[in-house]
């Protein structure tokens, strides 16, 4: 009997020291000490024993249960510190590491121009304004001068949705909008998205304009002059050459096309300025009267002017690309290097 214990004694140890996880030594727990376990067995034995032989053998037992009690309470706390270790070592993280960078976007080009030009129009007390990009034909058209059977209206490529709604072709819708809702005086700029039946180099179907327009009383050409002259030179620099030339649009007149001198090759001739040393920048005049009319502004009390200009073209000027496409094609490469 006492041969019997030694021995388990010995392969229980073992066992319990070979248990590989919780789940392993929980298995030998019950081997040994269960209902049905090895020692479990030996103590039924001890029935045969003699009286006097059972008080050492119970001894001996309760003595070897306590000691493999103790191991798997030990072994089981080295497990468990064992799988909490496993645990940590495969989620470290290095506090040391320098952290991830996040990449800022940047402003679209378009973006950066457009805010600059209404910064600068600000400053001089003009407010923005913004109108819808589908438009009724009264704003886009009939408002501004432009009845149903006009030819301006061919100067224009027009996207149509119905009779009487449009893609707005210009933002002088906004004009018209603005002027419906405010009285004199007005000064407004209004940034925004145009649609016209183009495409090719230097041509899109969807383009960017800004329209600023001033309603008082006498207001007169050269104040036009004044704060349009002011303005290049603010967005341009100073010491710019700019020119006024006739021309003509259906709802300002007198009208006039408005000429930088070349800022690729400061007025002696290039490619870009087709040799004349001159870039056509933006189209202004003063508001025709008609145009007042249709808004019930008196003519005979007020006066304004009103301008507009492709804000592609120039940020293409200010930043040297010469693709018009490069602004829509989203290819980070290209947008990249507007970041400041
Ligand atoms: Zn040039």
């Amino acid at each position: 009997m006492k041969e019997r214990l030694q021995q388990l004694q010995e392969e229980a140890l073992a066992a319990l020291q070979q248990a590989a996880d919780l789940k392993s030594l929980q298995d030998v727990r019950v081997q040994i000490l269960g209902k049905k376990g090895a020692l479990t067995e030996v103590m039924k034995g001890m029935r045969a024993l003699s009286v006097e032989e059972r008080p050492v053998v119970g001894s001996l037992v309760n003595t070897l249960k306590d000691r493999l009690e103790t191991t798997f309470v030990v072994r089981q706390a080295e497990l468990k510190k064992q799988t909490i270790a496993t645990k940590l070592a495969s989620e470290k993280i290095d506090v040391t590491l320098p952290g991830r960078r996040a990449t800022a976007g940047s402003k679209h080009p378009i973006t950066l121009v457009t805010e600059d030009v209404v910064d600068i129009f600000t400053r001089l007390g003009f407010s923005v304004e913004e109108g819808p990009e589908i438009e009724q034909d009264f704003y886009n058209f009939e408002a501004l001068n432009i009845p149903k059977d006009h030819p301006a209206r061919d100067m224009q490529d027009t996207f149509y949705i119905s009779d009487d709604l449009v893609l707005r072709t210009h933002t002088s819708p906004v004009q018209v909008r603005s002027m419906l809702k405010k009285k004199p005086p007005v000064r407004v700029i209004a940034p925004g998205t145009v649609y016209r039946r183009d495409s090719d180099l230097t041509h899109s179907p969807m383009f960017h304009q800004i329209e600023g327009f001033l309603v008082d009383d006498k207001v007169t050409f050269g104040d036009l002059k004044g704060v349009l002259t002011h303005f290049l030179k603010e967005f341009f620099g100073e010491g710019l050459g700019v020119r006024f030339r006739p021309s003509f649009f259906p709802f300002t007149e007198p009208s006039a096309e408005v000429d930088i001198a070349c800022v690729i090759c400061g007025g002696k001739g290039c490619r870009v300025c087709s040799g004349t040393g001159w870039l056509e920048i933006l189209g202004c005049g003063m508001i025709d009267p008609a145009v007042f009319e249709s808004v019930d502004y008196d003519p005979a009390t007020y006066s304004g002017f009103a301008f507009g200009m492709g804000l592609e073209r120039i940020a293409m000027l200010r930043y040297g690309v010469n693709d018009l496409r490069l602004f829509f094609e989203n290819d980070l490469r290209f947008l990249k290097q507007f970041n400041v």
